[in-house]
C-alpha cells in the first residue's frame, strides 16, 4: 500500500504488507505453495528476491510486514520474521545469546518458555544462565542483573497471574545495562500493547493466539525496528529453519485482517464477565488487569489500551470444585491455547504449566482451585449463563 499519511491500525490490519498480486489482480496474496523459484540464468539475479522458500516467501513476507507494521505503527516499518510456533519464534530469538551469556526472565513466563529455557538452553553444553524474577519489583529485577547479562525477556501481562510489568522502567534499566529487550505480546497484540513504544529491541508473538485468532493455526513471529538485529535474526530464521509455511501464513494474514475488530469484542466480554466472576459467591478471588482489585490496574490502564479477554480465577472447593467447573461448561471448551474466537477453560496447573515445578507454581499462587480462561467473542450474555451453571455445580 503506498499512502504517506499515517494509517490508523484497523486500516493497517487489512492492508498494511499487502497488494493487488500484479499477474491478475486478485485482492488476496496468493497462497505461494512453493519450495523453490526458478532463476533466469546462472549467476543472474533473482526473479523478485526469491531463490528458496525456508529464506523467503511471498505469502510469509506478507504476514511478516503486516505484523511489523502493526507492531511499529506504520507500513513499511521494521522487520518481521514468522516462524513455524512461537516456540520456534523463541528458539530462534535466544539463539543471539552464546554459551555463559546471562537472561533475566519474568518469573511466570508461559510453561513451555519455562520448559525451553531450563531443560534445552540451561541444559550442560548449551550453558546459557537464567534468573527468574518477579518484574513487577524493580529493586528486585536489578539486582538479577549480572556483568554477563545480554537479554531481558518480558511477559506482560504474564501466563497466567496476569501481572503487570512496568514496560518503561524495566526497558529503561535493561538499555542502561546494554541487555537486548524481548517483550512476548502475545496477550495484549499491538492492538492494545505496543512495546516499541517504551523502547523494547524485539517484539515476539505467539501468532497461535490472538494474532490469527481462529484456532487453526500454529505460528510465531518476531519484529525488530534494528535493521543490524534484524539481519541477525533473518540469518538464524533461514539456518535453523523453524519457518511458517505458506498456508499458515496465509491464514494468519487473513485472520489479522479481523484483529481491531476482535480484540474489541475479547476486551467487552473479559471486562463483563471478570467483573460478574468477581461478584459470584463460589469464586475466591479474580485476577484480571481491567478490576480495580488488580495490584497493577492504574498501570495496566495507562500502559495498555483495553484489558483483553484473558481472566484467572481461584474457585473455592479446590481441585474438585476446579475439576467440575472446567469439565462442567459447555461452550467454554476444556482445551490449552487461548486467543482464538472460542472461549477455551483450562486448569494451569495440569494444564498449560505442568512443566513448571509444583513449589514454583506454588510460590507464584497457581494452586489447586486456579482456572484461566480465554473469553471468546460470543455472546456475553450466553458465556456467563455457561460459566455460572458450571459455578453451580
Ligand atoms: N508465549 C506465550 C505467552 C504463550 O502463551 C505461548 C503458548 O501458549 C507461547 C509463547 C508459545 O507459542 P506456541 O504455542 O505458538 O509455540
Amino acid at each position: 500500500m503506498k499512502i504517506d499519511r499515517p494509517l490508523s491500525l484497523d486500516t493497517l490490519a487489512i492492508h498494511a504488507g499487502q497488494q493487488p498480486d500484479p499477474h491478475t489482480g486478485a485482492i488476496m496474496t496468493p497462497i505461494y505453495q512453493t519450495s523453490t523459484y526458478v532463476q533466469p540464468a546462472l549467476g543472474k539475479a533473482k526473479l523478485a528476491g526469491y531463490e528458496y522458500a525456508r529464506t523467503k516467501n511471498p505469502t510469509r513476507t506478507a504476514f511478516e510486514n503486516c505484523v511489523a507494521a502493526l507492531e511499529c505503527e506504520q507500513d513499511g516499518a521494521g522487520y518481521g520474521a514468522a516462524f513455524a510456533s512461537g516456540c520456534g519464534a523463541e528458539t530462534t530469538i535466544t539463539h543471539l545469546l552464546q554459551p555463559g551469556d546471562h537472561m533475566v526472565v519474568s518469573d511466570d513466563v508461559y510453561g513451555g518458555t519455562f520448559r525451553m529455557f531450563d531443560k534445552v538452553f540451561a541444559a550442560e553444553g548449551k550453558g546459557i544462565q537464567f534468573t527468574y524474577v518477579d518484574m513487577t519489583n524493580q529493586s528486585a529485577f536489578e539486582a538479577a542483573f549480572r556483568a554477563n547479562t545480554k537479554m531481558v525477556w518480558i511477559e506482560t501481562p504474564t501466563n497466567p497471574m496476569l501481572k503487570v510489568i512496568d514496560l518503561e522502567r524495566v526497558i529503561g534499566f535493561a538499555k542502561k545495562k546494554g541487555a537486548i529487550t524481548v517483550v512476548d505480546n502475545t496477550f495484549m497484540s499491538p492492538i492494545f500493547q505496543r512495546p516499541f513504544r517504551f523502547g523494547a529491541d524485539i517484539v515476539l508473538h505467539s501468532a497461535t493466539k490472538f494474532l490469527n485468532g481462529h484456532s487453526d493455526v500454529v505460528s510465531g513471529v518476531t519484529v525488530t525496528k534494528d535493521k543490524a538485529l534484524a539481519d541477525r535474526i533473518y540469518f538464524l530464521q533461514k539456518s535453523l529453519g523453524a519457518v511458517a509455511g505458506p498456508m499458515d501464513s496465509w491464514l494468519a494474514l487473513r485472520g489479522l485482517k479481523t484483529l481491531p475488530l476482535r480484540m474489541q469484542r475479547h476486551d467487552a466480554n473479559g471486562r463483563t464477565i471478570a467483573q460478574k466472576l468477581a461478584e459470584h459467591p463460589e469464586v475466591e478471588k479474580v485476577i484480571y488487569p481491567g478490576l480495580k482489585s488488580h495490584p497493577q490496574h492504574a498501570l495496566a490502564a495507562k500502559q495498555m489500551g483495553g484489558f483483553g479477554g484473558m481472566i484467572s480465577f481461584v474457585a473455592k472447593g479446590g481441585i474438585e470444585k476446579a475439576r467440575r467447573i472446567v469439565e462442567g461448561t459447555q461452550i467454554f471448551a476444556l482445551a490449552e491455547s487461548l486467543g482464538g474466537v472460542e472461549s477455551l477453560i483450562e486448569h494451569p496447573a495440569i494444564m498449560t504449566h505442568a512443566s513448571v515445578p509444583p513449589e514454583t507454581r506454588r510460590a507464584l499462587g497457581i494452586d489447586d482451585g486456579f482456572i484461566r480462561i480465554s473469553v471468546g467473542v460470543e455472546s456475553v450474555e450466553d458465556l456467563w449463563e455457561d460459566l455460572r451453571t458450571a459455578l453451580a455445580r
